[in-house]
């Protein structure tokens, strides 16, 4: 294996703002291992919607940041207690991504199994991760799976998923669609509906040109959804409040349109609604359940079960390019960094 050298390229942020913050650096230290860390080669590196808010400064950090949530690659360096061998291929969920190198927590770190390539584990992780703690735990839906050519229309919850097309909306759509939902998709325009129908949503709305609240009163028969998972956020939350049925959940994970301003608590008993704000990382925080997790999630992409689809792999130099495409709603399925 190539010896480790002292320096890497990677993106630095030194002040918050537009994409001009990224900085594509070459002379980067590369991060020297703490106690219980292993030294992660970076090949992909995920791009997330959170990535935008800490470039922004929505999300604080202290500055200089190397930020990125999560990358696949191999393991190059390990301290003496570790069971990880170098040469491991790895994909985790953890911070300073965008980066040749990452020092990331053993316990962080997942070895990819045969069968799934280093591009598909970095696509999958935690966006996957989010959409199955979701279903399970901000849903409540329990497997057995159900095998998808045989679904016809399922006698579960109505579940309604924001950008159904996007990386987390695809695998929410999906996920939910094998655990026996009823799914409606929005996204905005026709090829995005398109990809949000492949995706299992039996229902899909363009948020573009329809009216979203109407035409699911009009599919749950005037009931309204058992479940709302936003990602949009600013934009959608009053019509998730009107399109929630009576003991209905909203479930608000993100703010691609900007946070939801405070939320009056009194609203709630018109349909005694429960509202959550369930974030990935408290679902995973302890080894046990990250271990569960992303055994499922790797057992149902190696099955085919659940399928990435990859927007684009981008150069890592081109972060910049990546983001405006994410922001600016041009993007379906995953966007990859190619370090
Ligand atoms: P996506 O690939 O879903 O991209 C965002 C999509 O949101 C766009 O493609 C667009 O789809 C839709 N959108 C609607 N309005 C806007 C707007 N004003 N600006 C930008 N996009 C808009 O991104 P991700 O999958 O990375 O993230 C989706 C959401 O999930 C984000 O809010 C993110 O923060 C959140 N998230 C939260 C997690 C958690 O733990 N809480 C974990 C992972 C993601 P369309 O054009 O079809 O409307």
């Amino acid at each position: 294996m190539a010896p480790v050298p002292k320096t890497m390229s990677g993106i630095l942020i030194e002040e918050t703002g537009g994409v001009e913050v990224l900085k594509w650096k070459t002379d980067l230290p590369v991060p020297e291992l703490k106690e219980g860390e292993v030294l992660v080669r970076n090949e992909f590196v995920g791009v997330n919607f959170i990535d935008t808010y800490f470039r922004t400064g929505l999300y604080k950090s202290p500055l200089p940041l190397v930020t990125g949530k999560e990358a696949a690659g191999v393991v190059v360096a390990t301290p003496a207690s570790s069971s990880l061998k170098e040469g491991t291929r790895v994909a985790y969920v953890a911070d300073h991504a965008y980066a040749e190198f990452t020092a990331v927590p053993a316990d962080r770190v997942a070895p990819i199994p045969d069968g799934l390539t280093t591009e598909t584990a970095a696509a999958a992780l935690l966006q996957g991760l989010t959409a199955l703690t979701f279903v399970r735990e901000t849903a409540e839906l329990a497997p057995p799976y159900h095998p998808a050519n045989q679904l016809g229309i399922s006698k579960g919850p109505w579940v309604l998923v924001h950008a159904a097309a996007g990386g987390t909306g695809s695998l929410l759509a999906q996920i939910l669609m094998i655990h026996g939902a009823k799914v409606i998709g929005t996204a905005g325009g026709k090829e995005k509906c398109e990809v949000a129908r492949h995706n299992g949503a039996q229902w899909v709305i363009d948020s573009k040109s329809e009216d979203v609240v109407a035409r699911v009163k009009e599919i749950t028969g005037g009931k309204g959804v058992d479940v709302i998972f936003d990602g949009v956020g600013k934009a959608t939350f009053e019509s998730d409040m009107e399109m929630v049925a009576r003991k209905g959940t909203v479930a608000v994970f993100g703010n691609a349109s900007g946070p939801v301003p405070p939320v009056d608590i009194l609203r709630l008993g018109a349909k005694n609604v429960k509202l959550m704000r369930p974030v990935l990382f408290a679902y995973i925080a302890t080894t046990e359940e990250r271990t569960a997790y992303t055994k499922e999630l790797f057992d149902l992409l190696l099955t085919g079960k659940v399928r990435i689809k990859i927007h684009e792999v981008y150069p890592l130099k081109d972060v910049g390019r990546a983001h405006t495409d994410l922001e600016g709603r041009k993007t379906t399925g995953k966007l990859l960094l190619k370090v």
